[in-house]
């Protein structure tokens, strides 16, 4: 499992900081290796356009 992030995505750069697996990378839509991400949740919550979730 990992968190995913969406279309509605805005490309704020608010959650790349949060991240302690360094999972997100910059991007038109920002993406999230799933391969890094251990669900912990921490970019959820800082995220302005409720663009990510879990897959
Ligand atoms: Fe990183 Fe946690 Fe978000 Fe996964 S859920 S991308 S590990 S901040
Ligand atoms: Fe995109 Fe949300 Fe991350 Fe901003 S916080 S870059 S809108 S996923």
């Amino acid at each position: 499992m990992a968190h995913n992030i969406n279309d509605e995505c805005i490309s704020c750069g608010s959650c790349l900081p949060e991240c302690p697996c360094d999972a997100i990378a910059e991007g038109d839509i920002y993406v999230i290796d799933a391969a890094k991400c251990t669900d912990c949740g921490a970019c959820v919550s800082v995220c302005p356009s409720d663009a990510i979730h879990q897959a």
